[in-house]
């Protein structure tokens, strides 16, 4: 078995102060694979200090700088990126190849964004012709907790370290628990495309160790949080005792609302994109929401789509459907496919168990729910795995009501060819963002939710925003 327990703080790989043993699972196998160290406070602290002595030259180091070095962590990014994509498969489980596309994808996506984005911005600006010696200068937060889940571990580490780097911000990372191989080999790159000493340091934990004591800390100025509602919750409490600043991403229960005249593909998409990464995303469009002229028809094509999409091995390539996480996400899951059983919802694919031929990892078969009311466990409860739960509805009202009537907020996507009743939902949902017919958000459009779904903005400029405070200054000189 590997073992893995040092932490990268101040520009080396340091042996924990304050660690436990852990051992990394791979949920294709239930096996354990590497043994890491779950830091404690010391191990927090010594980040931290770290994170803090950097911070006034990293701030003062000019923006084409900073953005020179993610422009190389890119190509180091890039060199490793079948490591990358091995890691997150054997600690997550996303089969290989969709772990080469779109897991390690969206790291190089994300970091292009941030510079671009950058290259933009006017970091000092005047405030306006009226004002000619009023200035606008934006400058970094200070120091940067960032704590991310194991889902999209490279989506989320760059989103978080990209930005950070660009605003200025020294920073200390802790991966998920669940997944923190990819975060030790990202760690590597850093190190490798010549951050100065400090600017970056990881230490692996869990929320009550390490999690706690960064968001507690005094020295840190923010904490970037992707993760559980409950988690978000936990962490705004304990971040208020030294006021920091607290950007939640947050947790999600999507709408897919489909009209009577969406285009053919819109349910077979709609299924598709559930089931992706085994169901284990926020922005899932776990509720579809489907119009009774279409319904019938539409039940029976996801059930049959859902019958057709193929579970195997993380190690397998191919276009199949890993297995969840962990033990412990696979029996929530199977106790909520239970749960909508057993309030009336009607199983028209897949169910409780796993998939006929596995005996062992945590495999989930693809479940589609039709008949679904929107007060069930099942509509409410965000799953995070491989099950839609199919809701009729009779007019477009009738839809943002059940659309906007859960605690979340972050995608919502509409199915329908009328341009003004698109644009009509579009303004009507509440949630960060609206998807629709099938179009992704374009490059450097804002990701973050609104209600219990979270309060941050991530990617291109409004992700760098969120890292840099502003500063407004009077009596500027000439220049
Ligand atoms: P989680 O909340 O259990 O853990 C996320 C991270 O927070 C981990 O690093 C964990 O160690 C840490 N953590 C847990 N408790 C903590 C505490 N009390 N204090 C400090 N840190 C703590 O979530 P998860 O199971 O890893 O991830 C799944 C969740 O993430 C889902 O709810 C999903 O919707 C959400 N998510 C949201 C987005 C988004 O951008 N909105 C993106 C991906 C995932």
């Amino acid at each position: 078995m590997l073992e893995k327990r040092d932490f990268y703080i101040n520009g080396q790989w340091v042996a924990p102060i304050d660690g436990t043993d852990h051992h990394v699972i791979d949920p294709s196998t239930e096996e354990p694979t590497t043994i890491i160290s779950l830091g404690g406070k010391a191990d927090a602290d010594a980040a931290v200090a770290a994170a803090k002595a950097a911070l006034s030259g990293w701030m003062a180091t000019p923006v084409a700088d900073r953005i020179a070095l993610v422009e190389k962590l890119i190509e180091v990014y890039q060199a490793r990126a079948e490591d990358m994509a091995a890691a997150m498969s054997a600690e997550m489980g996303a089969p290989i190849d969709m772990s080469r596309s779109q897991q390690v994808g969206a790291g190089t996506y994300h970091l292009q964004n941030f510079i671009r984005a950058a290259k933009e911005f006017e970091f000092s600006r005047p405030l306006g012709d009226h004002a000619p010696n009023d200035r606008i200068i934006y400058e970094a937060v200070g120091v940067a907790a960032l704590i991310t889940p194991w889902n999209w571990p490279m989506n989320q580490v760059t989103l978080k370290v990209g930005a950070a780097a660009i605003a200025g911000c020294t920073m200390v990372l802790k991966p998920s628990e669940e997944s923190p191989l990819n975060a030790m080999i990202f760690a590597e790159m850093m190190d490798e495309a010549g951050f100065p000493a400090g600017v970056f340091n990881m230490v692996n934990g869990d929320g009550p160790g390490v999690g706690t004591a960064l968001s507690g800390h005094p020295d840190v100025d923010m904490v970037s949080f992707t993760g559980s509602s409950r988690a978000g919750k936990l962490i705004s409490k304990n971040a208020a005792e030294t006021l920091k600043r607290v950007h939640l991403e947050l947790g999600g229960k999507g709408a897919n609302v489909i009209f009577d005249d969406a285009d053919d593909k819109a349910v077979k998409r709609g299924v598709l994109h559930m089931m992706n990464n085994t169901g284990q995303s926020c922005n899932a469009p776990s509720r579809m929401l489907v119009q009774r002229g279409k319904y019938d028809a539409a039940v029976e094509e996801a059930a049959a789509v859902a019958g057709k999409v193929t579970v195997g091995p993380a190690s397998e390539e191919g276009r199949h459907i890993g297995p969840v996480v962990n033990e412990v996400q696979w029996t929530k899951i199977q106790d909520l496919i239970q749960k909508g059983i057993d309030e009336g919802a009607k199983l028209v694919a897949g169910g409780p168990g796993r998939p006929e031929g596995f005996n062992k990892g945590f495999y989930v078969r693809p479940t589609v729910f039709a008949d679904v009311n929107n007060e069930m466990t099942i509509a409410r409860e965000e799953i995070f795995g491989p099950v839609l739960s199919i809701i009729p509805f009779d007019t477009e009202e009738e839809a943002v009501e059940i659309a906007n009537d859960t605690p979340y907020g972050l995608t919502n996507y509409v199915q329908t060819q009328d341009g003004a009743r698109r644009n009509r939902m579009a303004t009507q949902l509440r949630s960060g963002m609206v998807e629709m017919n099938g179009t992704s958000r374009a490059a450097g459009a804002p990701f973050g939710g609104m209600k219990q779904s979270g309060n941050g903005r991530e990617g291109g400029i409004w992700g760098i925003e969120d890292f840099l405070e502003v500063k407004a200054v009077s009596g500027w000189a000439a220049e």
